[in-house]
């Protein structure tokens, strides 16, 4: 019989587990038991999520619908990157959930790790909500921005790189347990978290956040922000996990491996660069497709370092600094605007 990690059988009075039977993959103890903690760190990566937690209705649309409806409130260039951006982040985070939830789930076996997995995935539902909120306040035609995805090519690259990268995630008979099986998913989980969420989604947020600056759309900026702030969390987090499979499974890291894996980031660096020219023909919001390039060879190099690779564009400089103070900032320090939230608790219990 071949049951899913976490769903055998019981065994009375088998032994306690001990933090030295935990493993990332291919783990045979109890996968029930949250504690004894062997990585500190994915669990505080929950606790951190879950401090960061928010919901797109909280966010003041009402401006950005006043600009969208209004002839002259963006120029066609500008229209253009909403439209775009909203068109590939619908439907890329479904396809992330998907993986996590079908694939990465399965084939990570910690439970610590696993709790920060579920706190994930519904980060990637509120995303997935966050962009639909923002298409049915701005009413744009449903059809046409999650059609996106199989209709704009530029567009289209960057979800069928991520669904031909991921492809063993999204298999149920696949199991990781060899050599070539272990090397396939971690060659996934660097599809899925270096490429899919730590560059595709860097040309998109940037110029959204760009426009927020500006002090146009500053609801969809805002809805962006958050966004970015919990996938910088699931980024590190993914890094942090295949390191992690790395140092406890050394013979899959091979020279070859290496290479391949440097050749999955140059083809992800490459298809958002195309990205960022098909959405930027010309100069807007204070950038342009160039500009972008540098920054993306710069989001390259840092995947490549946290990997512990070699860099592959020497020399690039991050030409938009402030990215990486909006991906540090705290919920409390936005600069867009300050909003409370009391977050209903129990609100629906009653005792009579
Ligand atoms: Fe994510």
């Amino acid at each position: 019989m071949d049951v899913a990690a976490g769903l055998e059988e019981l065994e009375m009075g088998a032994s306690r587990v001990t933090v030295d039977e935990k493993a990332m993959i291919n783990c045979r103890a109890d996968l029930n038991q949250l504690v004894p903690f062997k990585y500190d760190w994915a669990w505080q990566k929950y606790i951190d999520g879950c401090a960061n937690h928010w919901m797109p209705q909280e966010i003041n649309m009402t401006a950005d619908v006043a600009t969208w409806k209004s002839a002259d409130g963006l120029s066609d260039d500008e229209r253009r990157i909403v439209m775009r951006s909203l068109g590939y982040f619908s439907t890329a985070d479904s396809l992330v959930a998907n993986n996590l939830v079908l694939g990465i789930y399965r084939l990570i076996t910690n439970p610590e790790a696993r709790q920060y997995l579920l706190r994930q995935a519904f980060e990637e539902a509120i995303h997935t909500h966050a962009y639909q909120y923002c298409i049915e306040s701005l009413g744009m035609d449903e059809g046409e921005v999650f059609n996106m995805y199989r209709e704009i090519p530029s567009v289209a690259k960057k979800a069928t790189w991520s669904l031909s990268h991921t492809q063993h995630l999204a298999d149920p008979s696949f199991n990781t347990g060899t050599v070539e099986a272990d090397q396939a998913l971690l060659r996934n989980l660097i599809g899925f978290y270096c490429v899919t969420e730590g560059i595709f989604f860097y040309c998109g947020f940037t110029q959204i956040l760009s426009m927020g600056r500006r002090n146009k759309m500053t609801g969809v900026a805002e809805q962006f922000q958050y966004i970015l702030r919990d996938e910088s969390m699931h980024l590190n987090f993914g890094i942090d996990v295949i390191n992690q499979i790395k140092l406890e499974n050394p013979h899959l890291w091979t020279a070859e491996f290496k290479q391949e894996a440097i050749q999955m980031i140059l083809e992800g660096t490459e298809i958002e660069i195309a990205y960022a020219r098909d959405t930027m023909p010309r100069g807007v919001l204070g950038m342009n497709s160039s500009m972008m390039e540098e920054y993306l060879h710069f989001i390259a190099n840092r995947r490549l370092t946290q990997l512990g690779l070699p860099e592959q564009f020497p020399g690039a400089q991050n030409p938009f600094p402030w990215m990486s103070e909006i991906m540090d900032l705290r919920k409390e320090k936005n600069f867009f605007e300050t909003r409370v939230i009391e977050y209903q608790t129990g609100g629906a219990l009653s005792w009579d």
